[in-house]
């Protein structure tokens, strides 16, 4: 048996993918080894990646700085805990994030993966008002369509229906849903979604520890993109009702929008934000939840006075260190140009998608493109059709989408646009 079938047979006898049946007939593909925007099949078939592994693999694979700092950090040490010491590579990083984050967000909390950072960022909300005397403050506002991660808290302000609120509703928080924002982006927030905003916060802020929601850009929720101004309006809001605000940058963060961060379309700062997926440049699983002053002195000098969380692998050394090669190679690189660029071949390539019977709508902002079908693709056949064509692309539901690797040219971005148009025209 070659090595393609091998892995096959053993992968689909004992191993769990994401969101899979056990022995399902719904393809995986073996991959061998991955270079620039390349991924290599065992079979030896190429695919172009459309996906970066979700998010994460922003300057490509087998990057040789982001090879290098891990080669050189792992001569010194690959892990320590963090009870009671620190390291070079997470304090260079901690002092990176603080400058490269929004001005009033100065401490770093670091974890192992996005989901574990939002836990994180909804138990410091409910900390912060617990050292504020007010207990009654232990809910969370959030947006329908939303993802926040697959862990309980998070799962609670995941989107109700597609979150799964059903199976787990017995153990999940019950949290306060409303619509998620009409205002188009690049257009002022409408009276409907300031309506939507202002009568939750009057009829709730008194459980309200916090408003989390994915500024500007809706990810695996629905891909859905709205108005900055949105946040403007809900900075003030929250500030009026005493809510804290979050925002979960994990999908948006380094550069994916057009902007280093999303908020930064708006005119306002979150007192809570997590980060996490490009944070290595897709190298090692590392997130982190940074606040303000005032969220962490309330927590530091209130009772007990220690925030209630500390992970094994807390600040990872390897981890911090393939994060601190990716910063810089973003920050050396001309990624604001780049990003314009991808968005209009993006846009540019995608346009003929709008004529097909099949498709609902086709969206594109910084290095993210979205074409909307009329009904849920058939993932055992669109998957195969895709990989034919050399193409890694992974749609979900309704939606087939792109954020290829930063590094990718003109021609390989056509190349993922037209497997699209082709398959959707088929
Ligand atoms: C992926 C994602 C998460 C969860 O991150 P994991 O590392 O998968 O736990 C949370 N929030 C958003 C917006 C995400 O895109």
């Amino acid at each position: 048996m070659d090595l393609y079938q091998q892995l096959l047979e053993q992968d689909k006898q004992h191993i769990w993918h994401p969101y899979s049946a056990l022995g399902s007939d719904l393809p995986v593909y073996p991959v061998v080894s991955a270079s620039g925007v390349r991924l290599q099949l065992a079979d030896g078939r190429e695919l172009i990646d459309g996906m970066s592994s979700w998010w994460s693999a922003i300057h490509g694979y087998n990057h040789p700085e982001l090879n290098l700092a891990l080669e050189n950090q792992l001569k010194s040490m690959s892990h320590v805990m963090f009870g009671g010491l620190t390291h070079p590579p997470a304090v260079e990083l901690a002092s990176t994030l603080v400058d490269i984050t929004p001005a009033p967000l100065n401490s770093v909390f670091f974890s192992d993966s996005g989901s574990v950072s939002v836990e994180v960022a909804m138990k410091m909300a409910i900390q912060y008002w617990h050292d504020k005397q007010q207990t009654n403050k232990q809910k969370f506002l959030t947006l329908r369509s939303g993802y926040h991660g697959d862990t309980f808290g998070a799962m609670s302000v995941c989107d109700p229906i597609t979150g799964m609120h059903s199976l787990f509703n017995q153990s999940l928080t019950q949290q306060v849903f409303i619509d998620s924002p009409t205002s188009p982006f690049g257009e002022a927030c409408n009276e409907t979604d300031l309506k939507n905003l202002t009568t939750a916060l009057e009829q709730h802020h008194a459980t309200l520890a916090a408003f989390i929601l994915e500024p500007v850009v809706q990810g695996a929720g629905g891909m859905h993109f709205y108005s900055a101004d949105y946040l403007n309006k809900a900075r003030a809001l929250c500030d009026e009702f005493n809510v804290l605000l979050i925002f979960d940058e994990i999908a948006t963060g380094f550069g994916r929008t057009g902007r280093l961060f999303a908020c930064e379309f708006s005119q306002i700062e979150p007192d809570i934000m997590c980060i996490g997926k490009a944070l290595t440049g897709g190298y090692l699983t590392l997130a982190a939840t940074l606040t303000n002053t005032e969220v962490a002195q309330t927590i530091s000098n209130g009772d007990p006075g220690v925030f209630m969380h500390g992970p094994t692998f807390m600040a990872n050394p390897l981890a911090c260190s393939a994060a601190n090669a990716s910063i810089k190679i973003l920050q050396q690189s001309n990624w604001q140009t780049k990003i314009n660029k991808i968005e209009s071949w993006l846009s540019a390539a995608l346009e003929k998608c709008v004529t097909l019977t099949k498709v609902k709508d086709v969206r594109v902002l910084g290095a993210i493109a979205v074409v909307e079908c009329m009904e849920a693709v058939d993932m055992k056949i669109i998957q195969a059709a895709f990989v034919d064509k050399g193409v890694w692309i992974r749609p979900f539901g309704k939606l087939i989408y792109l954020m290829p690797p930063y590094i990718i040219d003109q021609q390989d971005t056509e190349q993922l646009c037209n497997a699209i148009f082709e398959i959707l025209n088929d």
